[in-house]
């Protein structure tokens, strides 16, 4: 049966690094891979076309799509912008709200070649490689009620951190499934000393654990986890948790790796559907000058193979094919180092392209 992949290149450096991972699509393509692809528009690029961040045409694309690959959205020319509805970043909000993308898969993967570039020594992080999985359509940042309102005289602000049961337990299952393809081991970071909401959600993943004999469950509290994260990180395999600690952990998992410009991530809802992104921004301090890093959102490709198209010999070529062009020393200029060969977004598009053809 034929998929449907919907391409939203966004704004900045969106294009310039969408336009090198649809390289890759395309020699996946030639390889057997039995897509449809789309282009649509989305956040700025999209206001500017349509007077809205994510226009009727492109959600109702999205929906029908298996999965999308989503360069960035945002920029300064946006940042004036004074209905907020209008702004870029809602054009993702509402991608993920309306697909309900509740999963949020955060790979921390440091390459060996890149290891030195990691804030942490090498010999910490050299093959690093962390799954971490964020619940992302509910907690305390959804959570009712919230506000800001005057109480005895003065301005008290609220939120609410709630979870239910079912939430818990299908972004549960989402990370025991994943730690049984991968390490076998799940560790569960909580507040559980703290906060009931917690003490349920390890309640919950206590539960589900008998199903998944061959998972090791753990649980830690996530001060404890932000400490561990980078005093050993490599003791971790894949780590859930909600939507706050999730957020701050993965990015501080992120700084591990030396390079937001390496980093892919998912989003995937109950049928498996997903959008598939680069963990950084639109960069619009290097946009259109050909020296963006394309290596997240190539690596995104090959996620979206792996986890919504069941494609993986060919996500395992793509990753292979990185390995080989950092192997050759070649850097753009965010990972660039002494004695590697500096190029632009294109020229590491060629290159992944050549090794991915030649495997
Ligand atoms: P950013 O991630 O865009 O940039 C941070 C720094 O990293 C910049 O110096 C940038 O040049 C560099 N960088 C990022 N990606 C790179 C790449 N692929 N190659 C080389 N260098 C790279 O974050 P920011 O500057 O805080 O935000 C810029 C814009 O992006 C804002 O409008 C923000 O709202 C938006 N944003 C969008 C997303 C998204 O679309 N998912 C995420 C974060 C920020």
């Amino acid at each position: 049966m034929t998929r449907k992949i919907l391409v939203l290149p966004g704004d900045g450096i969106g294009p310039e690094i969408t336009a090198q991972a649809s390289r890759i699509l395309a020699a996946c393509q030639t390889q057997g891979l039995d897509v449809e692809i789309e282009e649509g528009l989305v956040g700025g690029a999209a206001y500017d076309e349509h007077g809205e961040p994510l226009p009727a045409v492109t959600l109702e694309k999205a929906k029908a799509a298996d999965a999308i690959l989503l360069g960035a959205v945002g920029g300064p020319k946006w940042d004036k912008l004074e209905d907020l509805t209008k702004r870029p970043e809602k054009g993702l909000l509402g991608l993920r709200k309306n697909l309900g993308l509740f999963a949020n898969l955060r790979p921390a993967i440091t390459y060996p070649q890149l290891a030195s570039a990691s804030s942490l020594k090498p010999e910490l992080v050299a093959g690093l490689d962390i799954m971490i999985v964020r619940e992302l359509t509910g907690g305390i940042y959804f959570g009712q009620p919230r506000g800001i309102e005057v109480r005895d005289g003065q301005r008290v602000g609220f939120n609410t951190y709630v979870y239910s049961e079912s939430e818990i337990e299908r972004i549960g299952r989402v990370a025991f499934e994943l730690a049984q393809k991968r390490g076998k081991r799940l560790c569960s970071v909580d507040k559980a000393n703290v906060l009931e909401v917690t003490i349920l959600w390890r309640e919950v993943m206590e539960r589900l654990a008998p199903e998944y004999p061959d998972v090791e469950l753990s649980h830690m509290y996530v001060d404890n986890a932000a400490m561990q994260l980078v005093r050993a990180p490599k003791q971790f395999d894949v780590m859930v948790t909600g939507n706050m600690f999730g957020d701050i952990l993965s990015d501080a998992a992120a700084m591990l790796t030396g390079s937001i410009g390496m980093l892919p991530s998912a989003s995937l809802n109950q049928s498996g559907q997903g959008m598939y992104e680069p963990c950084h921004g639109s960069a619009p301090d290097i946009a259109g000058r050909g020296i963006a890093n394309p290596l997240a959102t190539i690596l995104s490709v090959a996620m979206m193979l792996r986890y919504s198209l069941s494609e993986f010999e060919l996500a395992q070529r793509i990753e292979d094919a990185v390995g080989k062009v950092l192997d050759d020393g070649l850097r753009t200029a965010d990972i660039a180092s002494e004695g590697m060969r500096t190029v632009s977004t294109s020229e590491m598009g060629d290159a992944v392209l050549a090794a991915f053809e030649a495997a």
